[in-house]
């Protein structure tokens, strides 16, 4: 075998379960991370995670230094890069599979590059429970339903060798071979936004670690309840750490089964894995699923283009609180709620009948955990028009949402904060407390903050109106 194993680290920065950077430091005496950065990705369509991964590659650098490891990054496209190296490079190519389709579909191009020019190379199973070929039907075709999917599928893992330890050895010598790299700081976004995410996030793959820790000891017995209730972190916040690798789902997985007691929080948590788990079977076997609705009746749907009112909903100012709060938060913090992802996205697609595709953009921009098979799984969840979706006529009512999930405000007052004044009783619906009233906490609705963009009761009858319109063709 050749003397250099360069590892091509993609959603993986994590030493800890990582398949591929392990085979590579147990098989050579020298070894190098790969990073490509290909901008083509990234610009004007997932600014924050700009940030996500220039922090990831900063501290991964010094993570995989204690190894005599380097990482280097190199700007460009994954093709052009690759089909430079040549047989007398004497290297070797690891790498962890990434399971989204043109991902797949572009690693096939590389692996016939490496063909060609005779480069070794091997490829290791991803951030995932499952190969999505291993969960299907007993007929063989793909499930469409989470639970029974998920029944299989979770019974599937358990059934499975359980995960390899996979230790990384220390090399002899770190060593460099690519030329005109970059620096993680080249990768940060242009306009200053990011900065914030200082103030919510640390990222490395320790913080991961201790983030799952205090998941288990402090908060999965009571994950079941707490997870929809927004004012308080009820959930693990481990989306952006699992989209970028910095610790597998396998690993999750097995520090939940050691609990000694393992309740029902334990069980929905586990099950939250499994709509991911879904979300990627479904994106794989269902291509198409990326480009536009999966029920095909939905291209039908009459949708409304309505710029001002994707402004409101995109800077939080729809005059609906919860709703508010929710666009604020993500775009403070580049994460939100589940629960309020979920109120957004119904406001987004059913009061203001704007096309879901336009949240998908939205969130894909700001959301650190993007991730292109949840993100797209669960924006037609939201719409109706996905595979074992919310019907389109159970339309989320955004004040009845607030008052059941927010019941104090505590969420609203947080994001929202010209509502501080105003009582409880109308924190959801500030725009029925009286003039003078408004006039006595210095919140006037329509200038303070403003008045509903839609009324909830017309935007209900339009969007079932036009849901109904689907089945007269
Ligand atoms: C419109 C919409 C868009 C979304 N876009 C994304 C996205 O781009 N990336 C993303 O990771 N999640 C997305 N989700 C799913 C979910 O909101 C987030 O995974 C969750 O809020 C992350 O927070 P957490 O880590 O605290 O979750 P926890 O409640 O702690 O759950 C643990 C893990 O399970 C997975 N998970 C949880 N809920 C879901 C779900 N409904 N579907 C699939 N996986 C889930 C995530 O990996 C999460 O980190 C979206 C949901 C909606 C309604």
């Amino acid at each position: 075998m050749s003397d250099i194993g360069v590892v091509w680290i993609r959603e993986d920065f994590r030493i800890e379960n990582n398949a591929a950077l392990s085979f590579a430091t147990q098989n050579h005496n020298y070894v190098i991370a790969l990073y490509i950065y290909n901008n083509f990705d990234y610009d004007n369509k997932r600014e924050a995670q700009k940030w996500w991964l220039s922090k990831s590659l900063e501290i991964f650098k010094k993570d995989l230094s204690n190894y005599k490891i380097n990482l280097q990054i190199l700007k460009g496209n994954e093709l052009d890069v690759f089909s430079k190296l040549k047989k007398k490079d004497k290297i070797s190519i690891y790498w962890n599979k990434v399971y989204e389709p043109d991902v797949i579909a572009k690693g096939k191009k590389i692996r016939d590059i490496f063909l060609k020019n005779e480069i070794n190379f091997k490829y290791f199973k991803g951030n995932i429970l499952n190969e999505f070929q291993e969960v299907t039907k007993n007929d063989g075709t793909p499930f469409k339903v989470f639970t029974p999917f998920w029944r299989n599928a979770e019974q599937k893992y358990i059934n499975s060798t359980p995960n390899k330890d996979y230790k990384i050895k220390k090399c002899i010598n770190s060593k460099l071979f690519f030329k005109n790299c970059i620096e993680p700081k080249d990768i940060l976004p242009k306009k200053n936004w990011f900065k914030k995410f200082e103030n919510y996030w640390e990222v490395s793959e320790k913080k991961s670690k201790n983030i799952l820790k205090n998941l288990l000891e402090n908060k999965i017995k009571e994950y079941g309840s707490s997870r929809d209730i927004p004012s308080i972190e009820g959930t693990s916040k481990l989306s952006p750490y699992i989209k970028h690798g910095q610790i597998h789902v396998g690993t999750i997985w097995k520090k939940c089964n050691e609990l000694k007691s393992k309740g029902i929080g334990y069980r929905k948590y586990i099950n939250e894995l499994g709509w991911r788990e879904f979300s990627h079977s479904l994106i794989n076997y269902f291509p198409e699923f990326l480009k536009g609705n999966f029920r095909k009746e939905f291209d039908r749907f009459p949708w409304v283009k309505n710029e001002k009112f994707l402004k409101a909903w995109k800077t939080g100012m729809t005059g609906y609180p919860i709703v508010d709060a929710g666009m604020r938060e993500l775009y403070e913090t580049g994460w939100m709620h589940n629960r309020i992802r979920m109120v957004v996205g119904s406001f987004l697609v059913k009061h203001l009948r704007i096309n879901w595709t336009e949240g998908e953009k939205h969130f894909r921009n700001c959301l650190l955990d993007f991730n292109k098979a949840n993100n797209v799984a669960q924006w037609q969840w939201v719409a109706g028009c996905g595979a074992d979706a919310a019907p389109y006529f159970r339309i989320f009512n955004p004040i009845l949402q607030g008052e059941k999930f927010d019941k104090d405000g505590i969420y609203v007052k947080k994001w929202v904060t010209e509502l501080n004044k105003v009582p409880n009783k109308f924190i959801h619906k500030p725009w029925e407390m009286e003039l003078q009233y408004q006039e006595a906490i210095k919140t006037i609705i329509g200038k303070d903050y403003p008045a509903p963009i839609v009324v909830h009761e017309k935007a209900r009858e339009s969007a079932l109106n036009a849901f109904q319109s689907l089945k007269k063709k």
